[in-house]
């Protein structure tokens, strides 16, 4: 069953498929030979353009606050369990200290939708970040927002922009989020994004309940559309206190395989090897690399509120250590598959051969 060669083959040379290609391909994603052949291809084109380096980000949760109830998540608004927690200015710049000690040089800033850390709070803190360390990349990941307000925070000094359009098919979109999140503002959201000049990233989870092979061709059709900077991929995980609290977890599979296909579409993508990966696979994150993933992005926040983020069960557990431990365990585990940490912002198109 060798017939999908050409399919990876038309990938790369043209950097899209057609719908029903791609449905072809995800319905043999439990051949291991497909699954075996793209993360071949995935890795030789990764070495190709990133050499051995791996990009690293730093990332701060720092507010679990979140307006929106995304029935997949666990700090939608409706989890009434959830502790709610915000770090200060003035903690969120120490994790930036300690982060940029240990050796990174981006700084990914993440948080539910918390009306406290509006754009207007946004700004100065991304601007002081700046100030402190101007050989710093900042990435912000706090969801929808205004044009105006991307540009702010933009002109503030934020480098780049992760919201992932969670399903690109209006129907599973609608199926994993209230009534008041739609996908049009989503794609929205995004579009400005790009015009704003960010490097954006969009990305999804893999296996959200009612998710089909069609709906994952729908998502890589819009990537391949929308071309963006990085592409966040991770298995759905559930979490107990959401609607979803029952259902099983995606395919770590099925995980692998869409990002070697997205390397094979995009030669020069940011893609990290996720957390979510890490959570469900122990080493995850290290098949996420050899299956053409470039980008890893551990931890960096206090240890004290680290379970209070909680999106999804177990989610700590790919990270148990402080960022520093974690840094040179995770120095040894890329090191023993022929990959090391770069020490440097890694922007989209930075090339290290
Ligand atoms: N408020 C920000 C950050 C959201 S959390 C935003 O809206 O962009 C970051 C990502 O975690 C989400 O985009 C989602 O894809 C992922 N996530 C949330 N719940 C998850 C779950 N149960 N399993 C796996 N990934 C999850």
């Amino acid at each position: 069953m060798e017939n999908f060669l050409p399919l990876l083959n038309k990938l790369h040379a043209q950097g899209s498929l057609e719908k029903e290609e791609w449905c072809a391909l995800f319905s043999q994603y439990d051949n291991d030979a497909l699954r075996r052949t793209a993360a071949e291809m995935a890795q030789q084109i990764t070495l190709e353009r990133f050499g051995n380096g791996i990009f690293v980000r730093g990332i701060i949760e720092f507010s679990n606050y979140c307006v929106n109830d995304c029935l997949y998540c666990g700090i939608r608004r409706s989890n009434k369990n959830a502790e709610r927690y915000r770090l200060s200015e003035n903690e969120i710049l120490e994790c930036c200290r300690a982060g940029f000690d240990y050796g990174f040089r981006t700084f990914v800033l993440q948080s539910g939708e918390d009306r406290f850390w509006s754009c207007g709070r946004l700004c100065p803190l991304v601007n002081r970040i700046k100030c402190s360390f101007p050989e710093c990349a900042v990435t912000l990941s706090v969801g929808e927002l205004t044009e105006k307000e991307y540009r702010q925070l933009y002109e503030a000094g934020a480098d780049r922009y992760l919201l992932r359009h969670e399903s690109a098919s209006s129907e599973h979109f609608s199926m994993i989020h209230p009534v008041r999140q739609t996908l049009d503002s989503r794609m929205q959201c995004l579009r400005a994004l790009k015009r704003v000049g960010f490097q954006t990233g969009c990305g999804f989870m893999v296996g959200t309940p009612g998710q089909t092979f069609e709906h994952l061709a729908e998502d890589m059709l819009f990537i391949s559309e929308f071309r963006p900077h990085m592409v966040g991929i991770g298995p759905f995980i559930p979490h107990c206190e959401t609607p979803f609290g029952n259902c099983s977890a995606g395919s770590v599979e099925l995980t692998l395989l869409l990002l070697s296909l997205c390397r094979i579409m995009f030669p020069d993508l940011l893609l990290p090897a996720t957390t979510a990966l890490g959570t469900l696979l122990p080493g995850g994150r290290i098949e996420g690399i050899l299956a053409g993933a470039n980008v890893i992005m551990p931890n960096i926040s206090p240890m004290e509120i680290r379970s209070k983020y909680s999106l999804y069960n177990n989610k700590n557990s790919a990270d148990p250590g402080n960022a520093g431990v974690l840094h040179s365990d995770l120095q040894q585990q890329l090191a023993a598959v022929g990959r090391q940490i770069v020490i440097g912002r890694g922007d989209y198109g930075e090339r290290l051969c």
